[in-house]
């Protein structure tokens, strides 16, 4: 039999853990060995609480299932945006963080013809300055240990973009940014940071998917991705993955081969002509880093002048 894939003696975060797809995962690590912090503000989906004023018993209900099955759990209930608090709550109850979940969200769906600057500036300020503050007041920890494993959640339609949410889109973009300079930061202190883009049955997804669809496509399918990402022996980082009914994948750039044009013969006219190539995937690369100016002026620099 395959050995199973276990936290011992690791203490995970897991912001959002009072409902959906954070409980699961507290849950579950809880269930393997760990001491889990279960944060949530036990807030609305739309944050319209978002400032602290929730209901706190989310959280202590997941704390009480996951002790009742033997595990070790503490809950928190600071707003994300305070995250510097939950990591102090690790510390105090457990003396460390291994793992984090940056998982904590809400929607304000709104074209953006509608979209108030408020609607805006709480999907930021949840998503975006949350996973900052949460992730910035564990650094020092994991740097220290030389050990983290950080999971950024992102959305399809942060990679994608969907109607409704321009907000909700751009936070969830913003996370990939984020993470992918993480694991750059992270990587000499074995700290991975992976994003992930689910879909689950949760409050956010009940309004626009069929009752089959949300009887079906629980958090647990997405959890056993999220179990592989935060384990000791993955060493996977800066990458981006989907977990949606059951089917697990990996998102990349891609950057096609383009067209190389000499300084002194740009114009439009020029970018037209050569537009094919610009847009042509054949031989098209996979970058991973943002460092190229300097290859590429050396290549533009090397190149015949148009006029010789
Ligand atoms: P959910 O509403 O079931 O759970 C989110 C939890 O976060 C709630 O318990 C809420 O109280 C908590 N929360 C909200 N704001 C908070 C704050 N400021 N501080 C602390 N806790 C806060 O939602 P879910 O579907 O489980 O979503 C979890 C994450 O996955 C979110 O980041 C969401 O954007 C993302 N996501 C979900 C889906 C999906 O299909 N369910 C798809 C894409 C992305």
């Amino acid at each position: 039999m395959a050995s199973q894939i276990r936290y011992d003696n690791q203490v995970a975060v897991v912001t959002g853990a009072g409902n959906g797809l954070g409980k699961q995962y507290a849950k579950f690590l809880a269930s393997r060995g760990a001491k889990v912090v279960v944060n949530d503000l036990g807030g609305t989906f739309n944050g319209s609480d978002a400032g602290g004023r929730g209901d706190s018993r989310v959280a202590d209900v997941v704390v009480k299932e996951i002790t009742n099955a033997g595990g070790v759990a503490v809950a928190n209930y600071d707003p994300v945006q305070n995250g510097e608090k939950i990591i102090k709550t690790a510390i105090e109850a457990f003396g460390r963080v291994d793992i984090l979940i940056n998982n904590a969200g809400i929607l304000r769906d709104i074209s953006l013809r509608n979209m108030k600057t408020e609607d805006w500036d709480i999907i930021m300020d949840v998503h975006v300055h949350g996973a900052m503050k949460t992730a910035r007041a564990a650094w020092p920890y994991m740097r220290k240990q030389r050990y983290g494993r950080i999971i950024n959640t992102s959305s399809s339609s942060g990679l994608f973009g969907n109607f409704g949410q321009a907000n909700y889109a751009a936070a969830k973009m913003a996370l990939v940014g984020f993470n992918e300079t993480l694991a750059k930061e992270g990587a000499k202190y074995n700290i991975c940071c992976n994003v992930l883009a689910p879909s689950a049955a949760s409050r956010l997804t009940q309004t626009v998917w069929t009752s089959d669809m949300m009887d079906v496509m629980k958090p647990d399918w997405v959890v056993p991705l999220v179990g592989v990402l935060v384990s000791q022996g993955c060493k996977e980082s800066g990458s981006i993955f989907e977990a949606a009914a059951g089917h697990y994948s990996k998102i990349r750039w891609e950057r096609s081969k383009g067209f190389l044009a000499h300084p002194e013969a740009l114009s439009p006219d020029l970018i037209l002509q050569n537009y094919s190539k610009i847009v042509d995937w054949t031989g098209a690369e996979y970058p991973t880093g943002a460092a190229r100016a300097k290859a590429l002026f050396e290549k533009t620099s090397a190149m015949p002048k148009p006029s010789d």
